[in-house]
């Protein structure tokens, strides 16, 4: 059966348990609380709207793109406006709760917003549509290397690679 899911392109499939959604799902409630705290500490009001767009993110695994995240928000017969999304997101991404990834033109919660700010990669599963994040210290040095060698001053610093993650049978592939 898992094989008619991988025959689909993302944006059809539905939330069926691949490990990620499996992961989202058993860290989101503790991910939210620690969210609310970091706004507490950071004096920040996390109003009803941007804790519903964050619930929302952290309702799947995939990516959302900003209108998904309004047709998911829309009271039955009322009407969301994709400007509200957007102010949102601004507020979510300036104080890292979320993410925005530019090759999908999406968003995403964040999981590691206590941990040292360093590189960050982002891992995009074209497959199933699981994103995880790897950062190591060899991976900060290395990039702060390259741009202070070039003497750039980075204003976000994430990396985005898209492929296929080992469970969707990325693992076997490209050890080149
Ligand atoms: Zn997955
Ligand atoms: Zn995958």
């Amino acid at each position: 059966m898992a094989a008619t899911y991988t025959a689909l392109p993302p944006s059809v499939m539905q939330d069926e348990p691949c490990p990620h959604a499996l992961r989202q799902a058993a860290r989101a409630p503790q991910a939210l609380a620690q969210s609310e705290a970091v706004c507490r500490a950071q004096r920040v009001r996390l109003t009803p709207i941007r804790r519903k767009v964050l619930e929302t993110l952290y309702a799947t695994h995939r990516p959302l793109g900003a209108y998904e995240i309004a047709e998911r928000l829309t009271p039955p017969g009322g009407r969301m406006a994709p400007i509200t999304v957007y102010r949102a997101l601004d507020f979510l991404i300036e104080q890292g709760l979320a993410h925005r990834l530019a090759s999908q033109n999406a968003y995403i919660a964040s999981f590691h917003m206590a941990s040292a700010p360093g590189t960050t990669a982002f891992l995009i599963c074209e497959a199933c549509g699981g994103v995880d994040e790897a950062s190591s210290t060899e991976l900060t040095h290395a990039v702060n290397a390259l741009l202070h060698r070039d003497g750039f001053a980075p204003r976000i610093k994430l990396l985005e690679i898209s492929g296929r993650c080992a469970h969707c049978g990325g693992g076997a592939i490209s050890r080149a």
